[in-house]
């Protein structure tokens, strides 16, 4: 078999004897360690349409990795297909229209440091090294979510290679049902080999949020967070993280293992408008550190990246809240404070403006009512795996009955039948059709799936 995709894919098939296999099945969490039957490195839209027909004539599961980042490792699978395009990372931009032309491999940091050459940028997230497909398909958060939307609320169109290993092009006019479906449904309806993106003014300096504060005053701010949030406009997005500071030489001494909350985020408009709107998310109490200032956007979107190392294994969840009540906010801190070591990464992003005056069923991606999000990653560092998982599951447990619909957000937590149709909500059936349409046999099944048979 392995001759016939060395026939049909040339040299880059990668099979457990070669020496790149290893490197090559390693996703972002350290705690994966899958090993596929081969690997197939893309390059270019044929390769993928060629390794689909393959692995479908072959009977072999298939797994695509786009940047490699899912915390559940979807990227990669036992014993089947590896598609591998991270290699695919062509970001080309046309600053009349407005569009970027994005290939499936390409992270984020490729994204805006091409966009950045004409002042303009979309939607993405907040760690450059992040890949953009998984993260485009099921959603895209960042600091421009309040003023331009999701990431997928920005795709206007895309290449998809389909479970026949056909090449379609789709947008608002061509197979708009698989256009409306990818704009949310994860990888569950083909292999998206480009992206095009609409692409918005944004800096090239703009006003970035980066307060500290003592973790002590975490419910004040978080009460506080909610109020501001009420009335913020859509320029603003910030985010909210609490964790134990890391003995590292670059924090002074006095930092060292102190538990902080912070907030980042940026204003999307006139950096010197930002500073009176954004004034109070820096006064919310007595600030550990304040770097608040107007910065490069690139640096920006980077500027987290050494905060979420890669292959340490980590178990992560998400939820989304409503209203931070105070109810809400005791049964959060209560979990971080039961943390088994002091590696537990613990976010609540507030969520408004663009991204939630989209209509529920404009896109896939259904809960668009939240006024929070909670990201959770336990980094297993120093503690054993099997512990850092129990708290995570008992974190998610504890905190559902707060939860809003019960919904989690698909790029932020494991493969699981209830939480996938929880997050699609009313847009299920939908989704449904459509994979019964284009993937009928569901070859693209190792995501957060949409099952044509039910
Ligand atoms: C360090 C870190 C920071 C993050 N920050 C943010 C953030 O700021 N905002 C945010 O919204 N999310 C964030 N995430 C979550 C992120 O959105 C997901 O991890 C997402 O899956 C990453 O996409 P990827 O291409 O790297 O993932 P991969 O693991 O490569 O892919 C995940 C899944 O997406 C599908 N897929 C990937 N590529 C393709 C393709 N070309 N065609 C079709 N399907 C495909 C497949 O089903 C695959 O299993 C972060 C994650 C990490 C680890």
């Amino acid at each position: 078999m392995i001759k016939d995709l060395e026939a049909k894919l040339g040299s880059r098939i990668i099979t457990p004897d070669h020496e790149a296999y290893d490197e090559k099945r390693k996703v972002w969490n350290g705690a994966i360690d899958r090993k596929p039957y081969a690997i197939v490195v893309c390059d270019t839209e044929e390769d993928v349409a060629a390794a689909v027909k393959l692995a479908t004539e072959k009977n072999l599961n298939i797994a695509i990795r786009g940047g490699g980042h899912h915390v559940a490792g979807t990227a990669v699978c036992d014993d089947g297909l590896m598609i591998d395009l991270s290699e695919m990372r062509k970001v080309e931009v046309d600053p009349e229209k407005k569009i970027a032309f994005v290939e499936g491999g390409a992270t984020l940091a490729d994204i805006d440091k091409a966009t950045q050459n004409f002042e303009l940028a979309t939607p993405t997230g907040t760690v450059s090294e992040t890949g953009v497909a998984g993260l485009a398909l099921s959603g895209g958060m960042g600091y421009l979510r309040g003023k331009y939307g999701l990431t997928c609320d920005n795709i206007v169109g895309a290449h998809v290679v389909t479970s026949k290993g056909e090449l379609l092009e789709v947008s608002e006019t061509q197979h708009s049902d698989l256009f409306w479906a990818i704009r949310g449904g994860g990888g569950n309806f083909g292999i998206v080999t480009k992206f095009m993106f609409q692409l918005h003014k944004v800096g090239p300096a703009v006003l970035a949020l980066d307060v500290m504060y003592d973790y002590k005053d975490a419910k004040a701010i978080l009460l506080q967070a909610q109020e501001y949030l009420k009335q913020a406009p859509d320029e603003v997005s910030f985010n909210i993280t609490a964790a134990e500071l890391p003995p590292v030489p670059f924090l002074p001494e006095a930092l060292h293992h102190k538990k902080v909350v912070m907030l980042t985020g940026m204003y999307a408009g006139e950096p010197e408008q930002g500073e009176k709107v954004i004034e109070q998310l820096r006064q919310m109490a007595e600030p550990l550190a304040d770097h608040t200032g107007i910065i490069p956007y690139v640096e920006l979107q980077s500027k987290l990246d050494a905060m979420v190392p890669d292959s340490v294994p980590v178990y992560g969840t998400s939820l989304y809240f409503k209203e931070l009540d105070e109810k809400t906010i005791d049964a959060v801190l209560g979990k971080i404070d039961s943390a088994p070591a002091p590696t537990a990464l613990v976010q609540l992003w507030a969520l408004g403006g663009q991204m939630n005056k989209i209509p529920v069923d404009a896109t896939p991606f259904a809960v668009r009512d939240a006024s929070f999000i909670l990201l959770v990653d336990m980094m297993a560092m120093g503690v054993d795996e099997k512990i850092c998982e129990k708290w995570v599951e008992s974190l998610y447990q504890g905190l559902l009955p707060y939860s809003h619909n019960k919904a989690s957000y698909l790029n932020g937590i494991g493969l699981s039948e209830n939480v996938t149709k929880t997050a699609y909500a009313v847009n299920y059936d939908r989704l449904v059709a459509v994979k019964k349409n284009y993937d009928p046999g569901n070859v693209f099944r190792f995501n957060h799936n949409i099952d044509p048979t039910k």
